[in-house]
């Protein structure tokens, strides 16, 4: 029986192996190769050859035909010192790939002629178990996880809407959740608004929820605005963040949100709610009708809803805002279809959920064909009432 020192041989002697310095001339000239690092997690986690795939030994024969399906692919293997990269490209000769070659010295070699490595964005041992649920989905996977991570999203109003889209996007690992709001907590908020609790009544909004939804996820960062957008701060604001969820339920914030969003091109996930029903729907994406496109400007003062407070169903902004931080997470991850082009309306007591398709308005002042939305003049329609959430 061989000793693995004399099996090693014979492998090295049945398959082709590459020098670090053809390797950096040959990825330097571009030529289309794949490179595969097989380590471990905590070795690739210290850092990688530049454009590397990782693939960890004990998985590479699982996984390689999804990550390179064309068996004659110019394959470049490394690992560390070259021993478990010759033994994988042993494997795939197996397997029926014919021009792989390992990396003569691994990524040792590499650092040692003083190339450059990259160093990878990896989930934390805390963050791998707190998103695994994520993570084990391929539509979202760790890369997804880290985008969320990375995500800042802007929520106006920390009110019926904005408590479970926060909530959600927040547990969520949405990486910075800015929050807008001028109010304090009252204790008629709290039959829906559940950012908040008893004892926080009197408090600012932005801190009540900041405390909530640091406390749920130690991995958010909030950014609390104490302030009311207006025209003069709305592009200041939100040009910070990916984008805006729309809490605000009042004319003033939709049409400023929705010239702001056009103008920067963020999408906005607008909600509103009135007694028992909601709707949703989203804009601002490029090529899609805007609110504009709709209602080209807002109602006479005279027609607009009512300035009394009135009645909603405690539960029905919690379906609302959840369905907006779907459609925010949705977007960015970039899965699925987005209802930007569609406005969704839920009617609470006959649970029924209806969609009307939006057509962008070619003559539409804002987002029509030749505007230089560049140019837009953000307007403060002053005279309507704030519903609020
Ligand atoms: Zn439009």
């Amino acid at each position: 029986m061989p000793t693995f020192q004399e099996y090693l041989k014979g492998i090295k002697g049945e398959i082709r192996e590459l020098d670090t310095i053809d390797l950096k001339k040959q990825l330097d000239e571009g030529t289309g190769l794949a490179l595969i690092d097989v380590r471990e997690q905590d070795e690739f986690a210290q850092g990688f050859i530049p454009g590397a795939q990782w693939i960890s030994r004990g998985f590479l024969e699982l996984r390689i035909e999804e990550a390179v399906p064309d068996k004659g692919t110019q394959l470049v293997i490394y690992c560390a010192g070259g021993t478990r990269s010759a033994l994988a490209a042993k494997s795939l000769a197996a397997m029926g790939y014919t021009n792989q070659v390992s990396l003569k010295g691994g990524f040792g070699a590499w650092k040692r002629n003083g190339y450059a490595f990259d160093v990878p964005d990896l989930l934390t041992p805390e963050q791998a178990i707190r998103y695994s649920r994520h993570t084990m989905l391929p539509e979202v996977g760790i890369e997804g996880q880290i985008k969320l991570l990375k995500s800042k999203v802007l929520c106006i109003g920390a009110g019926g809407l904005g408590s479970p889209s926060a909530l959600y996007l927040a547990a969520a690992g949405v990486g910075t959740i800015g929050i807008i709001d001028d109010d304090v907590v009252d204790s008629s908020n709290l039959q829906r608004q559940v950012l908040h609790c008893t004892e926080r009544v009197g408090m600012p909004k932005v801190a009540s929820a900041a405390l909530t939804l640091t406390g749920l996820n130690p991995d958010v960062k909030v950014v609390q605005h104490q302030l009311r957008l207006n025209s003069d701060n709305a592009e200041e604001i939100i040009c910070q963040y990916d984008l805006v969820v729309d809490g605000a339920d009042n004319f003033q914030t939709r049409y400023l949100l929705n010239d702001v969003a056009i103008k920067l091109g963020k999408p906005v996930i607008h909600a509103s709610i009135y007694r028992f029903e909601g709707q949703l729907t989203v804009f601002g994406a490029d090529g899609l009708p805007c609110y504009r496109c709709l209602y080209p400007e807002p109602p006479p003062p005279d027609q607009a809803p009512s300035c009394a407070e009135t009645g909603v169903l405690g539960v029905l902004p919690g379906v609302m805002g959840v369905l907006q931080a779907t459609e925010a997470v949705k977007l960015l991850l970039g899965l699925g279809t987005s209802l930007a082009g569609r406005l969704m309306t839920y009617d609470a007591v006959r649970c029924k959920f209806r969609e009307l398709k939006l057509r962008p308005a070619p003559e539409c002042k804002y987002c029509g064909e030749g505007v230089d939305r560049s140019q837009i003049e953000l307007i403060d329609y002053t005279q309507f009432c704030m519903l609020g959430g």
